[in-house]
């Protein structure tokens, strides 16, 4: 795994800026730079791991960690009846960054269907 080019590992030190939403000793949460919903920010692990398809039981903790803390984020970020994850994974997910991340969607409005269906 490499973490000497990767954006988010440049984050989580402080080398590039974002807007966070939330940081601890494990976790950071920071806005989309590029947002696709009124909410929309990313909760990373601090430790670089290169996708979900990565993880083993070591990590159980902290990704339990953070789909516990997920609701509460999004509330705070003013969706407070309901939100979406995302975590696109690989090729066939379409990840760009290769640095752990879930993406949280949410309103106040309804999001759009999951996939447009072709
Ligand atoms: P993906 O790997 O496909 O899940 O997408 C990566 C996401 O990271 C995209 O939604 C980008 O807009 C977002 N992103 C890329 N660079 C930054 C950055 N410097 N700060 C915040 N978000 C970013
Ligand atoms: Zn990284």
């Amino acid at each position: 795994m490499s973490t000497d080019n990767c954006i988010f590992c440049k984050i989580v030190l402080g080398e590039i800026p974002c807007r966070k939403v939330y940081e601890d000793d494990e976790l950071l949460a920071f806005h989309d730079i590029h947002p696709v919903a009124p909410v929309h920010f990313l909760v990373v692990t601090k430790e670089h791991i290169d996708s979900m398809a990565h993880l083993d039981t070591r990590h159980a903790g902290v990704m339990g960690r953070m789909m516990v803390m997920v609701h509460g984020l999004a509330a705070q970020q003013g969706s407070t009846d309901g939100f979406r994850i995302v975590c696109n994974t690989g090729r066939v997910g379409r990840q760009d960054v290769f640095h752990l991340h879930v993406h949280v969607l949410g309103g106040p409005g309804p999001l759009p269907g999951m996939i447009a269906r072709a």
